[in-house]
């Protein structure tokens, strides 16, 4: 936990969310600012800044993220629709919380494009 992160103080319960999904390594909360339907972030408890800080001591994080997005699509009746889950990484990614998270949207139909 990282005392001046956003993320850590919504996993700890300080700053209020509304909570989608949780076990053991990861924590799932709606985006505030909602860019489909169904926007969900999909948090590791453990605090890492950014995909660029990933490295082989840590990278097990990703394994219950993903596992994670594909519970949410499923109780969310969104599997066989479709999803897209997209990681932002530093200032030119249009990362604004260096807190590594996922981002799962759903709901619509979703543009062709990448979003450059
Ligand atoms: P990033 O640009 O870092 O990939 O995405 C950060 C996301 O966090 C943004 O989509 C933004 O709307 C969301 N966000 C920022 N502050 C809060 C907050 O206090 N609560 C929630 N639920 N989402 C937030
Ligand atoms: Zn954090």
């Amino acid at each position: 936990m990282l005392k001046e992160c956003l993320f850590c103080k919504i996993i700890a319960g300080s700053i209020k969310s509304e909570k989608v999904y949780e076990d053991e390594h990861v924590f799932a909360f709606k985006d505030i600012h909602p860019k489909a339907p169904i926007h969900v972030l999909i948090v590791p408890k453990q605090h890492i800044d950014s995909l660029a800080k990933l490295d082989e001591s840590n990278a097990d994080v990703l394994k219950p993220v993903f596992l994670a997005a594909q519970k949410i699509v499923k109780e969310e009746g969104v599997l066989e629709r479709g999803f897209r889950t997209v990681f932002n990484c530093n200032p030119e990614g249009g990362q604004l919380v260096y807190h590594l998270h996922l981002h799962l949207l759903a709901g619509k139909q979703l543009g062709g494009g990448m979003g450059a």
